[in-house]
């Protein structure tokens, strides 16, 4: 045999299989878009050394948080965008209504196939299901914050933002509502609560349990959240600026009653009172209450338990002073949703139903 004839029996098959694997290995190479919105929180706080419990919330941007975490590049593309730098207890509905509109922007283009929001782990829970009942995409959008900031040994931000782009770029994260990403499980905004106040695996769905697993990367969906939300959400925030004043009364052994009469004094719309056990206030609360109903605010029985839900007329006649139940709903969410209920006329009804279906 010539060496051009040994050359052409090999190169003809090698052309063959190069063209047919092209697509596959095309395919191989399209990475998804990911943009990350930050907003700050301890995942950009810095403090002066590793080792101390002091630091700053909202300290370090966007583009360094993501240069701290080698390989993420290799999950999606990544563009971040800086919404704000606070930590999330000075989160507030402006920056979310403009956190909200600004994923919904994104989430139109068909170049963005998933969203990550970096924020304070203080009022994640509350961000997350404002997010959840506004944003109208089935894109999947992650929230991720750390315990630890930035500069900590064992600082938990940069695997918790890894493991947040890679639910973010995963096709089966889509349609599921936006979600938590942290310590390696993925929640949903419904039913995730912070429960520690410094441990990392601090977020926990009590009643509900995981959406999933993120593993380096690698996710595992166990659910989808059976409650109502995104594409589904009937609020639409496209023309809102402002949302009405809710407040949360915290109930207490002897609890008195003038702070209801303060908060409706004080122009709020709504009142959500994390009660004891299942949604209880003393007798003297629910006549304050009972009045507030009478000049048109909507109190909402919540708990201050943990875990549990708060139904209708267990110990409280619900029907006789108008009052609402929040079922699963936490005082800070139950607070959220009311926000969003208020800014059209309702009937108590059908303030009870949204408590049940979102
Ligand atoms: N105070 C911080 C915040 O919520 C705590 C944290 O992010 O873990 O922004």
């Amino acid at each position: 045999m010539t060496m051009k004839s040994f050359h052409k029996i090999w190169i003809a098959p090698l052309i063959v299989a190069i063209l047919m694997h092209a697509p596959a290995v095309r395919a191989q190479t399209k990475k998804p878009n990911v943009i990350i919105l930050a907003t700050g929180g301890t995942i950009a706080g810095a403090a002066a050394t590793g080792t101390q419990a002091g630091y700053q919330s909202g300290a370090v941007t966007i583009d360094a948080m993501i240069a701290a975490v080698p390989g993420v590049g290799d999950l999606a593309n990544i563009k971040g965008e800086q919404i704000a730098n606070v930590g999330s207890q000075d989160m507030s509905f402006d920056i979310l209504i403009k956190l909200a509109k600004r994923i919904n922007d994104l989430a139109k283009s068909a170049d963005v196939d998933g969203i990550v929001v970096t924020h304070g782990t203080d009022t994640m829970e509350e961000s997350a299901f404002f997010l959840n009942l506004t944003v109208k995409t089935d894109k999947p959008v992650v929230l991720v914050g750390s315990m630890r900031p930035s500069t900590a040994v064992s600082a938990d931000g940069p695997l918790n933002l890894y493991n947040a782009v890679g639910v973010a770029a995963d096709p089966k994260a889509k349609g599921r509502g936006v979600l938590v990403v942290m310590n390696d499980w993925i929640q949903d905004a419904h039913s995730l609560t912070k429960t520690s106040t410094t441990a990392v695996q601090t977020f926990m769905s009590p009643l509900r349990g995981l959406v999933g697993t993120a593993n380096y990367g690698k996710n595992d969906f166990f659910k989808t959240p059976g409650w109502k939300h995104t594409t589904q959400s009937e609020f639409d925030i496209t023309n809102v600026t402002q949302l009405p004043r809710v407040d949360v009364i915290f109930a207490s052994l002897d609890m008195s009653p003038d702070l209801i009469d303060c908060s409706v004094a004080n122009g709020a719309k709504g009142i959500v009172i994390a009660g004891v056990g299942n949604g209880n206030i003393n007798k003297a609360a629910v006549h304050a209450a009972a009045n507030a109903v009478k000049k048109g605010v909507v109190i909402v029985r919540s708990s201050r338990v943990p875990t549990g839900s708060v139904g209708r007329k267990v110990e409280i006649d619900d029907d006789k002073f108008g009052f609402i139940a929040s079922d699963e709903l936490n005082p800070q969410k139950a607070r959220i949703l009311l926000s969003l209920a208020l800014l059209t006329k309702r009937t108590p009804e059908e303030i009870q139903k949204l408590y049940y279906e979102y």
